[in-house]
Parts: C-alpha cells; structure tokens; sequence
C-alpha cells in the first residue's frame, strides 16, 4: 500500500493534499508528510458518464460507472478518492483507506 504524500506547516498544523511548498494560512514554507492511509468516507457520488478525455483515459474494457468521494484523514484533510467498493455498500461516515492510485487516489473499505 502506498501512501499518499502531502506537506505539512507545522507553525500552525495545516496539512495539504496535494501538497503545497507555502501554507494558506500563514505562508511559511511546508514540509513533507506521509499521510495516513485510514480514515473515514466523508461524501460521496456516482460517475455515471466518462469524465472528459484528456485527462481521462477510459480503461480497456470500457467505461463503467464509479464512485468518487472525500476521503477524512487523522491530519484533519479531505482527499478525493475513487472509491474501489461495490456501490450498494458505500455509505458516508464508513471506515476506507486510501492510498496513491494511477493519477489519482485510490480508497476501499476497510470494513
Ligand atoms: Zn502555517
């Protein structure tokens, strides 16, 4: 499982994702953080048509619907994730875990 990297102020503890070299609330410079990869499934919806192309790339076998959301990390962060979870199941507030995706961030359940 990889990670997700983001960056850190630690004058005023603002964690970014993606990561920023200066903080948006104080402007010092940031530093490097690893971020968690458990946290909790903050919204959610269904893409239900192919995204614009670039940037996506429909996979070989052909677009199917997915589910994208807002991944809430430990560090206080939302990370956009696609959502690698049988859409009947997925509900807000459901424990997931997020990691570093082709492109984009990648969650699951961790249910
Ligand atoms: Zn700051």
């Amino acid at each position: 499982m990889t990670a997700l990297r983001g960056s850190r102020c630690d004058a005023c503890a603002v964690t970014l994702y993606p990561a920023g070299d200066a903080c948006p609330r104080c402007g010092r410079e940031t530093a490097p953080v690893t971020l968690s990869t458990a946290g909790e499934l903050w919204t959610w919806t269904v893409q239900r048509f192919p995204p614009k192309s670039p940037p996506y790339v429909a996979p070989p076998e052909g677009f199917t619907p997915f589910a994208v959301g807002y991944v809430e990390l430990p560090e206080g962060v939302r990370v956009a994730a696609v959502l690698d979870t049988d859409l009947a199941s997925i509900r807000i507030g459901m424990p997931v875990l997020v990691e570093a995706g082709a492109g984009v961030p990648r969650a699951r359940s961790a249910e």
